[in-house]
């Protein structure tokens, strides 16, 4: 677990998080238990958010016989009439086939920006901007909008990237999933449960 306890040292700058998503980490907080869920594969739904569930809802699915229990918490929830330790990692029984191309959602053009701001490189006060402004027909589109921090946004305003001289670093596209989870992976969650590791592979990637 050493390896590990150097990843969760990455400062909150360092992999970028910012206002919704810190809300989003705290309400996953490790206090709350997270089950981590995996596909019938045992590859993680998702690794970017890391897809965890609440304990209520983990237990609800084992309830329902939707997951098996890999992986356990020592904490325990009582009924009068059960008792069970809270599961830790979970594995779908049925198979969730990825979906093909990513959903266009703003976590996902700031997944595919490195949440880094396309004109200046900062990662604070991120916004989104259309490369041509939507008073000058851009469309809200993977191939039109960037993350952009507030200042640069506000400099940017309604002008074209000729008129400010303010180009993209990198062309705006339709990320594939693969890139995503690419991008992903360079962000590892600010707290992983030890019995989580084996189901995740930065520790590998991070020291081969
Ligand atoms: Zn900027």
């Amino acid at each position: 677990m050493q390896r590990f306890a150097r990843t969760l040292r990455i400062s909150k700058k360092e992999y970028g998080l910012q206002g919704s998503i810190v809300v989003l980490a705290a309400a996953r907080s490790p206090d709350n238990c997270p089950a981590l869920v995996l596909n019938a594969d045992f590859r993680p739904l998702s690794y970017f958010p890391l897809s965890l569930w609440s304990w209520q809802d983990a237990i609800k699915a084992v309830f329902l016989e939707r997951v098996n229990i890999l992986e356990q918490y020592d904490r325990k929830v009582h009924s009068p009439s059960f008792e069970m330790r809270l599961p830790s990692v979970v594995s779908l029984k049925t198979y969730i086939k990825p979906a093909r191309n990513p959903a266009f959602t703003r976590f996902n053009v700031f997944l595919r920006d490195s949440f880094e701001c396309q004109y200046c490189g900062d990662g604070e006060d991120l916004t989104f901007d259309h490369v041509i402004p939507r008073s000058r027909g851009g469309r809200t589109t993977w191939d039109n909008v960037v993350t952009a921090c507030a200042p640069c946004n506000l400099l940017k305003g309604g002008r074209l990237p000729h008129q400010t001289g303010m180009q993209p670093r990198h062309r705006p596209h339709r990320p594939t999933v693969m890139e995503l989870r690419d991008n992903g992976r360079r962000f590892p969650p600010n707290y992983l449960h030890d019995s989580w590791s084996d189901y995740l592979y930065w520790d590998t990637e991070l020291e081969p």
